[in-house]
């Protein structure tokens, strides 16, 4: 940090001394970022195919073990997270479809108008409004919320979203971008891939025609590499490998009827899936409540207040006011929506919890502060925008993110790993992976990401999340997750 400073201290008064001309670009030193995104990449995707481009960003920058997304685990919440910094509950774009009761409007991914409609989207500031705002020039070949304007800010670049724009054209493109002079390039670039998602649905997670799209894209991303390495540029690049959620399998016999339980036509149903977001219209929340709680065995539903903490799906108005979500594999749905679906093939899907160890995304990050051969437990998606934004030398927004899990990797000239240790807790087997500012916590199938609180106790170490605890020294732990899990715990040698 302070060598930085005083880099910073002695390019600006070099520049102040020599009177720039205008062309002159003072970000001329400044590393570069590249957002990649693979739509429904999990984490454990990795090891699919022959992947040499993925091998090369996670050999050559920090491995992390997987991206804990927000909830709910779908496209437009998840990636506008990750360039906010903010959870659904506070940037406001709360599913792929919603309403908002003040305007009486819909949303959903396939709507163009609301797609680029500024409206839905200014609960957050993303990265690259931070950036324009700031004096800098950004570009996006596609990344929900980049065709708005958000506080009447454009990408000095964009595209309207076309998923069938060819892979070969988006990386032609941001290499001329790439190309382009200091000061009038752009120094954010984002870029986006739809097709593992899309497979993942048609055939569920890890099939065959998942790894042939992974190793299409793979081989765009190689050539991109390639491309920056020749150029001399890539060491100034930050590539952020980035995916929006998982993909769990999901089959026909394990639907669950909403209409068995609720009068359909007293509520507002805005979104289906994993979870239904449900608004009281014609009928009182408390008896949408009853209704629901107890009538399946794989469905739980809370009044909007009594959403878990952690989800963090608080504040905005267009939380609905009951939400009820199904066990991993579990769909909501409707008869009269089935009944028209009988030949559609579905067997993948996301948007349940993303502690979820399979609704986690993969995620690799390379760059110039960065040392290869680090190793990361999982990290928080809502701390992108902070990392991105330091690197990038922004002022950030109000974010819900923090910078510091990242700060260790950052500033070390040695390689950054972490240390796992295995406990029982209560006869439940958790295990802790450690780095120095912040622990993944893996217990039965969720992945949970805490913060390092510093302590005066030596060997002592402490780790907290909203809704969550862990502490640990030579021979015990404790744990907490929400109100489901309260243990104290031994060491497993
Ligand atoms: P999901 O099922 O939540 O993963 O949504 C994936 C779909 O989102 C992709 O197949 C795309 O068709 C769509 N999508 C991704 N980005 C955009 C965008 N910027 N505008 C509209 N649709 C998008
Ligand atoms: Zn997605
Ligand atoms: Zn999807």
């Amino acid at each position: 940090m302070i060598q930085r400073i005083v880099f910073m201290l002695i390019a600006l008064s070099i520049t102040a001394a020599c009177q720039p001309e205008p062309s002159e670009n003072p970000r001329a030193d400044q590393p570069r970022v590249l957002l990649i995104s693979i739509d429904g990449f999990r984490y454990d995707y990795f090891d699919l195919g022959q992947t040499p481009a993925l091998d090369r960003l996670v050999e050559g920058g920090v491995a992390v073990d997987s991206l804990h997304h927000v909830f709910p685990t779908k496209t437009f919440p998840t990636h506008y997270s990750v360039v906010t910094g903010k959870y659904p509950g506070h940037h406001g774009v709360v599913a792929n479809n919603m309403w908002d009761p003040d305007r009486d409007a819909r949303f959903s991914l396939g709507n163009r108008d609301a797609v680029g409609d500024g409206f839905w989207y200014q609960g957050g500031e993303p990265i690259w409004v931070t950036a324009e705002k700031q004096g800098m020039t950004t570009a996006t070949y596609f990344w929900p919320g980049s065709e708005a304007r958000i506080q009447g800010v454009r990408p000095t670049y964009w595209k309207m979203y076309d998923g069938d724009v060819p892979h070969e054209e988006r990386i032609d493109q941001v290499l001329e971008w790439v190309d382009m002079p200091a000061g009038e390039r752009p120094e954010l670039i984002t870029l986006y891939f739809s097709t593992v998602d899309s497979a993942g649905h048609r055939w569920g997670p890890r099939e065959a025609p998942v790894q042939e799209a992974l190793e299409e894209i793979d081989g765009h991303l190689n050539r991109l590499l390639d491309a920056l390495e020749t150029r001399g540029v890539l060491d100034e690049f930050y590539v952020l490998l980035t995916s929006d959620h998982g993909m769990s399998r999901v089959d026909f016999d394990r639907y669950i009827m909403l209409d068995d339980y609720l009068d359909l036509s007293k509520v507002r149903v805005s979104d289906w899936g994993p979870a239904a977001q449900i608004w009281a219209t014609e009928m009182p929340v408390d008896d949408i409540v009853e209704s629901l709680e107890d009538a399946h065995p794989n469905l739980r539903v809370w009044a909007k207040e009594d959403i878990p903490e952690r989800y963090q799906f608080d504040t905005h108005r267009r939380v609905p006011d009951v939400l009820a979500e199904a066990d991993m594999g579990w769909m909501i749905s409707n008869k009269p929506y089935m009944a028209g679906r009988s030949q559609f093939q579905l067997y993948g899907m996301h948007g349940w919890d993303p502690a979820l160890s399979e609704m986690h995304g993969g995620f690799a990050m390379m760059g110039p502060g960065f040392v290869s051969g680090s190793k990361s437990p999982a990290v928080r998606s809502v701390d992108l925008y902070e990392l991105m934004a330091h690197v990038l030398g922004l002022t950030p927004a109000d974010n819900d993110g923090s910078l510091d899990p990242f700060l260790p990797y950052l500033n070390s000239d040695q390689a950054v790993t972490y240390t796992s240790h295995q406990f029982d807790c209560d006869g439940s087997p958790v295990e802790a992976r450690v780095a120095p500012a912040h622990m993944a916590l893996h217990w039965q199938n969720e992945v949970h990401v805490l913060d390092r609180i510093e302590t005066d106790e030596e060997n002592h170490h402490q780790f907290e999340a909203t809704g969550l605890a862990f502490e640990f020294d030579q021979d015990e732990a404790s744990v907490e997750i929400d109100d489901r899990f309260d243990a104290d715990c031994v060491v497993i040698q």
